[in-house]
Formats: structure tokens, sequence, C-alpha cells
């Protein structure tokens, strides 16, 4: 007899569950997955996982009787959903399920254009139609998708609206009520402002804005003929995208009015953004008589344009990018910079600009969104993590070295609760288990994150070294690394390196390496935008965040323009510590949540409906380790609570007064359920993934 919730094989549907399957191998596991794909059947369970692949088409999945229908729901009564897994970390969280009340997390992972983020705002969705309350805020929580999507995704080759940010959403509830959410950004990838790969374009915001400003706005903020921005390659405009824009920009000021932003902060928001666009049309020339750098004539018109849109003078705007100064035994030396060096000095300036915009709207997202609660009632939450996917190029960068390094530690996120912490327990309790193999990725992470020999911390030496280069910095990975099984030097005369990651080997390109990390500020661009009569963008340099994410502004200091000795560039830690950093924390919320996962799949690269190709699917299936996943979900025993927690949860069964919370009651509350198959260890018992549901069950009867 197949139990109830234990999902069987469907005639024509292929298995629900592949942790069901009796005969497991690749092919078997790529037909299944394919064939049900190909029935618009896109979700698939390997027991308490799920597997999503993209279906590249809108499918009537999501309305709203299906949503009542995942609502406390029986996970084998239903087909497997993303509204599912909403449904059970919801229950969860509330302690519905066996376990008593928890933090949960949610983790999505795959690689760009697998359906993370489309799958994010499912979760979103389902889980606040499940709380219904405070529909107000409910509402501002599912708003701030556009804005963040707006500002943060932009098309790539991979994906037409790629997250070029990682984000982790904690939604906070009392109860059975949400009462605020906090949002984390991991790594705007801000070097799209200034140049885009073949293919790609900058962030949508841009685009929207030309698509949907009136042409006296347009004139207000100073903007013309979208084709004459050099930032905005790939700026084409059939009448169909500019109207779907003009439509994304609506939705955008309306998102940006629900959440709370003030009319003149718009204003002063676009005004900046026009400011970076007429930036990056300065370009510089060397004086013929004495070889000092200029803007050049042609592009003197930009250059007043862009002072006029960040409020600031244009001599000021001027003197940061063609010329650097800094303060020796108190004196202050001008030197003209070169024309590379006028040119990164401009990147930057859009670069750190945009950046802050991007910065100040998450934090104020993160104000409006803070939670109103009774003190007297403990706050719950479930986290939502949206990163980028693993990314191979042609050309790797930095910021692909950081995702990539994401995605490492995700993976052993995934290993460490599907395979160590089951397998480990087997071992302690004494149950007789044949070991499964998982790709253990620990020795990257090492690699990457080891004190003070691991590629971060020889990254940051070099970078606090004046006269480190890119090269300097490769030869000392060569000497450190010579040997290890995870990293290649590169042959010939390219200067970079590669890593075998889990998912695959990757080259980095180390050009741009040191300045990426320190990406120093320098103090006369900060000075600069203090002074500007823009009043955001004054605050956006004054500020510093507080503990609680909230800003400070200082008094408006002048510093600039002058006298003052305060030249130096601000110290601050490099991003690659920073990012460690954060990494950690998010890690250290992560692991002590109780997880559920998400593992989308990309069918095709093509972004086709209804086409798989195995090969492409074979691939992420091998490096996610999912059939070692199918192994384990079978044979093993994924719930695994003590004596205690067990006795202490279902002694109710039993039906009579004082149970004690020992083995001996365990067994007996067992022996008085149909339930098979589980072992009792040391200290602990060992179930299937689908007795939780039947002991909920057999709770709710009595009930
Ligand atoms: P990722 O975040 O993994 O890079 P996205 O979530 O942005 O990928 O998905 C890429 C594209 O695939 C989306 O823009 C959308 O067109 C399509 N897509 C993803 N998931 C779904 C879905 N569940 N239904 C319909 N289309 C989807
Ligand atoms: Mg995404």
């Amino acid at each position: 007899m197949v139990p109830p919730g234990e999902p069987g094989p469907l005639a024509c549907g292929g298995t629900e569950d592949l942790a069901a399957l009796e005969e497991l191998d690749e092919a078997r596991l790529l037909q299944n997955l394919s064939g049900r794909f190909l029935q618009q059947r896109v979700y698939t369970y390997i027991g308490d996982i799920l597997i999503a692949m993209n279906p590249f088409q809108s499918l009537p999945l999501y309305e709203k009787p299906v949503s009542e229908k995942y609502h406390n729901h029986d996970k084998g009564t239903l087909p497997p959903h993303i509204f599912a897994i909403a449904d059970r970390a919801y229950q969860a969280m509330l302690g519905h399920l066996a376990t008593g009340p928890q933090n949960q997390c949610i983790v999505i992972s795959g690689e760009s254009g697998a359906g993370k983020t489309e799958s994010v705002k499912l979760l979103l969705q389902h889980i606040m139609h499940l709380c219904k309350g405070n529909s107000q805020l409910e509402q501002q929580i599912l708003q701030v998708n556009p804005l963040l999507e707006a500002f943060g995704n932009a098309q790539t080759v991979m994906n037409d609206n790629s997250s070029r940010f990682g984000k982790y959403m904690q939604l906070r509830f009392q109860r059975s009520t949400v009462r605020g959410a906090k949002l984390s950004e991991y790594l705007l990838e801000k070097s799209r402002v200034v140049q885009q790969d073949a293919g790609e374009r900058n962030f949508h915001v841009f685009y929207y804005m030309f698509a949907g400003l009136t042409a006296e706005e347009k004139d207000m903020y100073g903007l013309l003929d979208p084709s004459l921005y050099r930032y905005i390659s790939g700026w084409f405009r059939t009448e169909d995208v500019a109207e779907c824009w003009k439509h994304k920009y609506w939705e955008v000021r309306n998102a940006l009015d629900m959440v709370g932003f003030q009319e003149q902060e718009q204003v002063d928001m676009q005004a900046i953004l026009a400011g970076v666009l007429s930036l990056g049309n300065v370009t510089f020339q060397s004086q013929e008589n004495n070889g000092a750098l200029r803007v050049s004539e042609a592009s003197k018109g930009w250059l007043k344009a862009s002072a006029g849109q960040f409020g600031v003078q244009e001599e000021e705007l001027l003197k940061c990018l063609i010329c650097k100064v800094s303060v020796t035994r108190g004196e202050q030396i001008q030197r003209f910079h070169t024309q590379q060096q006028a040119e990164d000095a401009r990147d930057s300036i859009a670069k750190v600009a945009y950046g802050r915009v991007f910065g100040w709207i998450v934090r104020k997202i993160n104000e409006l969104l803070a939670e109103n609660v009774d003190p007297e009632v403990e706050l719950r939450e479930i986290g939502i993590l949206d990163i980028f996917g693993f990314e191979n190029f042609v050309v790797n960068r930095f910021e692909q070295l950081c995702i990539n390094l994401a995605n490492e530690q995700l993976q052993h996120f995934f290993n460490y609760h599907i395979f160590q912490l089951e397998q480990a327990a087997y071992q302690e309790e004494g149950l007789p288990w044949e070991a499964i193999t998982f790709n253990n990725n620990k020795p990257i992470l090492d690699l990457f994150l080891a004190k003070p020999l691991g590629l971060l911390s020889l990254l940051d030496e070099q970078s606090a070294f004046p006269q480190a280069t890119d090269k300097t910095f490769v030869d000392k990975l060569n000497s450190t690394f010579k040997g290890n099984s995870h990293f290649q030097p590169c042959r010939g005369h390219v200067l970079g390196f590669s890593i075998i990651h889990y998912a695959g080997k990757v080259q980095y390109a180390s050009s741009g390496f040191l300045e990426k990390n320190r990406d120093t500020l320098p103090a006369n661009i900060r000075g600069l935008f203090i002074n500007s009569v823009t009043p955001l963008l004054s605050v956006l340099f004054t500020a510093t965040v507080s503990r609680t994410g909230t800003l400070m502004p200082h008094i408006k200091a002048k510093v600039f323009p002058g006298t003052d000795n305060n030249f130096n560039s601000t110290r601050k830690q490099s991003v690659g510590a920073q990012f460690r950093h954060s990494l950690s924390v998010l890690m250290e919320r992560m692991y002590s949540a109780n997880p559920h996962f998400v593992r989308c799949i990309k069918p095709n690269s093509q972004k086709e409906p209804g086409v798989v190709d195995s090969q492409v699917v074979l691939e992420q299936l091998r490096y996610n380790g999912l059939l070692e996943t199918i192994r384990i979900r079978r044979n093993g025993f994924s719930w695994r609570p003590s004596f205690e927690e067990f006795a202490e949860r279902y002694r109710i069964l039993l039906i009579k007064p004082d149970v004690p919370l020992t083995r001996e009651s365990c067994l007996e509350i067992l022996r008085s359920t149909e339930l098979k198959d589980w072992r009792c260890g040391k200290s602990r018992l060992f179930f299937k993934y689908w007795h939780q549901e039947l002991l909920a069950k057999s709770v709710d009867c009595l009930e």
C-alpha cells in the first residue's frame, strides 16, 4: 500500500516525486523531468525539495483558485508547486508542521535565467495571500519588486530581465500576521552603468525614463535623444518595446509612490540618473602646447549638462575629472590625470552616484517596511534568498568571482543540510547506512576564504600595496595555489587564472581586480557631491548608515572646495572584505533557520518555450548533485527529532495524562500509529520526509 502522502507514480505525468523512483539513473531522471516539462508540468519534487523548470511562457498555474488550494495542504494530494513550498514554509513558521514554530529560509538556486527571481515573486505573492491581515503592508511588500527590478535588473545574454544584484528578503511575522520586512542586497553590478558587453544593456530604469517621461519633463531634466548617450548602448525603439518601457516607467513611479517616496525625492533621483548619462559622454584630450588634460571641445556641453543635472559647479566637476589632489606634509598638490585616469574618474563618479541611489532605495524600503510589533509576541521570520546564479562568460571579472563564490557558499549550505547533517546523524546514532558520496566543495571555499592565504586575503593584501598590479596579484596566486586541484594558472600571456568551481571551470581575467576591490571614493568627489544643491545627492554623500540601517544625515559640512585637508580617500573596507562579511552574516542567519530548497533548471539556452535541450539540463542536474540528492531522499531519513522533541509534540496521540518525554513513550506513540519504515537511534528517531505530514494529519484528526 502506498501510504497517504507518499506520492506514487502517475499514469501519464511521470513521477511527481523523484525520490519515489524505483530505478534511478541520469537517463531516467532526464526522461522524467523532460516528459513532465513537455506536458507543462514544470514542478517536480525530490522529497521535500522542489525542482522548477523555467517554462519561458506564461502558464495558467498561478491564478487565485490555485492559491486557494495550496493553503495548509497535504503534499501528496496536490501536484508539486512553488506555492506548496510557500505554504510549507509558512505553516512551519507557525509551528503547524511536525516541529515547533521556527524561523524559515527558502533558498532558490539555479543559473542565470533559470527562473529564480520569478520564483521569488510567486513565493512572496503566495505567502502574502496566506497571511491576509495588514493589507497595506502586504501590498507594499509586493510593490518592492518592480522597484528593485527597474534599478537592479538589466537585459543580458542569458536573461532579458537578469538581476544584477543578490537579495535576501526577511518577512517578519507575529503569529500569522506579517509585521514587516527587511531587505538586504548584495553586490550590485555597478560596472554595468558605464559598460555593457555586446548584446547587453544598462539597468532598465534608464530606458524606462526615456520611454516614460513627457517631452517637457525630458526638457526639465536636460535629456536629449537617447541614441546620443554612450552609457546606454543597445538603445532601440520598436513601438512595442517603447510601449512596454513606458508602461514599466509608470509602474515604477507608482511603486515609488506606494512605498512612500516623496515627489521631490523622485525628481532628484531622476536628475541624478540624467547626470550620470551626460557625464558618460564627456571625453578628454591633451592640450597641444603644454600637454595638460582638458575636456574635448565636443563634449563641453555634456560636462555643463552633467554639472547642472547633479546640481554642482561645473568647475568643481571638471577638477574631479582631470586632476587629482593630494596632500603631502600639509601641502596641497594638484596633478593632472592621464587620459585613461580621467576616463576612469568619470566612470567611477557615474558608478558611485548610481550605486548610492540604489543603496538609498533599499534603505528607504527598509525604513518603510520596518516592523510595527507587539512587544509581547515573539517575532518569527521567513527569509527568501535570490542571489545571482553561477556565471561563466567569455570574459569573467571580479564581479563574476564574487558571484561564483556566493554560489559556492550556497551549494555548501545545500550539501550541509542534505548530505552532511543527515549522514553524520546516522553514524552518531549507530544506524546502518551505506554512505552516499557527494561533491564536497569545502576545499574551494577554503581556497577563497582562508586567512591569511585565501584568494580574498591575498587580494586585500595586494590592494593595500601601492606598487602592486594585477600582474603581481596573479603571480601571488600562482605561487600560493601551486598544486591546488581547484586552481589553474593561465598559459601563455593571458593575465588571469582559472578556478575549478563545483559547477565547472571558470577562467578569470585579472585586469581591474585590484582597483575594483579597493573601490575608493576620492575625497574630492565626495566633497563635490556633498555640496550639491540637489538635496538628495548631498544626503547620499553626507550620510552614514546607522546600525539599524537608517540614514543619519550629518550636518552639511563644507569640505570642498579649497582649503581643508580632507583630500585623502576615505578609509574603508575593500569590496572583497565587505562581501565576505555580508556573506557570513547571511550564512549565519540561514544556518540558524529551517531551510527549504528550490532548484531552478533552465530547459534550454534559447529561452524557448516547450524545448528541452538534454545536454543543457543534464549539466545542471550533474553539478547540482541532483542524482545524489534523489538517492539520499529516497533512502534517507530527512526528519530526525530527538526523543524529547517528538514525545513532547505527539504525546497527545496517546490520549492519556503524564506521558514522560522518553524513548519508551516515543515507541508507544509510534506503535499507536500506522507509520512504517521509521528507525530509532540512540537519542533520536529517524523518519522519511512524508512521515511528518502523516503525523500532522493524525494530530489534526484528534483536534
Ligand atoms: P533568474 O532570476 O534565475 O536569472 P528569472 O526569474 O529572471 O531568472 O527568469 C528569466 C525569465 O524566464 C523571466 O523573465 C520569464 O520570462 C521566464 N520565467 C521564469 N519563470 C517563469 C514562470 N514560472 N512562468 C513563466 N515564465 C517564467
Ligand atoms: Mg534573477
